[in-house]
């Protein structure tokens, strides 16, 4: 009987891990991906959905055939529960599979209840139905303008995404001749501009500062958010600030589906080592949002960490490696600490941008840059482009 690896979920660390242990075993494996979508999603150009830019069909494209050419067997349902006793994940249509190693990558939700009124009252990006929404709204918005908050609640780690969207509305504003008569605010709970939950890069705020006066961005710095109402955002200081468009970058949170499992800490996410094994299980390996990491300090509003799209690859490869390496009776000795993993970002601004290099994820770092210009707004262009083609054709073990 040969070896059987399955793979909950697939996305960025899903898709990458399931063809990356295919491939470091050259096809001397069975490898099964469950996933509750069945389409690939880029969820970096959610940022330009709500404006018209992209639609579902220019980010997502379907993984089974994918995974067919590569010999992978595709589920298209949820799993509903892991029993790391067993060895076995059940699923929502009642079946129960058998693993010999299993890597969670399931990612996020929402945490919808982080204040009263985010669900019923404000807008996010976060998922595709709700960046479809956002674009319902932004056409509303457009007959009827008023003033705009874009934020990210306490505990949001998705910063770049708060940011991107921000500039891109200021960007769109201006292309619809509202950028006089419409207030733009952005609400953080970042300690500082530009920290962007990694604790910041040389120069970054300064450079985040300059961009927000330029654009005439009302800036509320280190601030929880109270509630969200219809037509208002109200900050933890009770500061209210007028909004008829309000999109809010909420804290992620692990699948409620683990939580039962023994694996994760309180928020749902799985605890790993630096191999991706869980703390607990040696054939149990966790990627990408799905993987627990601590931060190493407190903010004064606390804040989490974005777990992207390069780590979120480089957990993949490194579980891929590891379990490779059990199936060939080695030890599993491959180890990439997320905070030692690179940080390579792009910020789109709407025709302007930010590249974002640095040596590590989390500080102490040796190496930090932010490059602004045009380019930047390029590079996303052309990455998304690269990246989608790589998915898409299953060449994962291309940069
Ligand atoms: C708006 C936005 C903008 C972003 N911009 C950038 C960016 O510019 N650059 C960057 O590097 N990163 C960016 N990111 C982060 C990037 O999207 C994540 O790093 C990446 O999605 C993480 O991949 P993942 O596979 O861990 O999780 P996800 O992408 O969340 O994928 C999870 C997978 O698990 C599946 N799943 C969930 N529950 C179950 C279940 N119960 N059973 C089976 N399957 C399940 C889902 O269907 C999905 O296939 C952005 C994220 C957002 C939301």
């Amino acid at each position: 009987m040969r070896t059987r690896v399955i793979v909950l979920g697939g996305n960025f660390g899903g898709l990458t891990a399931a063809l990356a242990v295919k491939h470091e075993l050259h096809g001397d494996v069975d490898v099964i991906v469950v996933s509750k979508d069945d389409h690939f999603l880029f969820n970096p150009s959610l940022i330009w959905l709500p404006f018209g830019k992209r639609d579902r069909e220019d980010l997502t494209f379907p993984i089974a055939p994918t995974l067919e050419e590569h010999g992978i067997d595709f589920e298209h349902v949820a799993a509903t529960g892991v029993d790391a006793e067993a060895k076995t994940v059940t699923l929502a249509d009642g079946r129960e599979l058998e693993y010999d190693y299993l890597v969670i990558a399931t990612g996020y939700r929402n945490k919808d209840d982080v204040v009263p009124g985010f669900a019923e009252n404000a807008l996010n990006i976060t998922t595709l139905p709700e960046a479809e929404r956002a674009g319902e709204a932004w056409t509303r918005f457009l007959d009827d303008p008023g003033d705009v908050v874009v934020g990210a609640t306490q505990g949001a780690g998705c910063f770049g995404a708060a940011y991107e969207f921000l500039f891109n509305m200021s960007h769109q504003l201006k292309k619809a001749g509202l950028k006089k008569q419409v207030k733009l605010s952005y609400v953080t709970s970042e300690p500082f501009l530009g920290h962007f939950g990694i604790g910041g890069l040389p120069h970054g705020e300064d450079l985040l500062g300059m961009f927000l006066k330029k654009e005439g961005i009302e800036a509320h710095i280190n601030t929880g958010i109270d509630h969200v109402e219809s037509d208002a955002v109200v900050l933890g200081s009770g500061e209210t600030l007028r909004s008829r468009y309000s999109m809010i970058i909420p804290p992620f949170l692990g699948q409620d589906f683990l939580l039962g499992t023994g694996l994760t800490d309180e928020k749902g996410y799985v605890k790993v080592r630096d191999t991706y094994q869980t703390e607990k299980y040696d054939d149990v390996y966790a990627v990408g949002i799905a993987a627990a990491v601590d931060a190493p300090w407190t903010t004064p509003t606390p804040v989490g960490i974005p777990k992207t799209g390069f780590p979120t690859e480089a957990m993949a490869h490194t579980a891929a490696k590891n379990i490779a390496a059990q199936v060939l009776g080695e030890v599993p000795s491959h180890e990439k600490a997320f905070g030692d993993i690179k940080a390579v970002c792009v910020m789109d601004a709407g025709n302007n941008g930010v590249i974002i290099l640095a040596d590590k994820m989390l500080p102490p770092r040796k190496h930090g840059v932010l490059i602004p210009g045009p380019q930047a707004h390029l590079m996303k262009l052309g990455f998304e482009k690269y990246f989608l083609w790589k998915m898409r054709n299953g060449h994962v073990m291309l940069p």
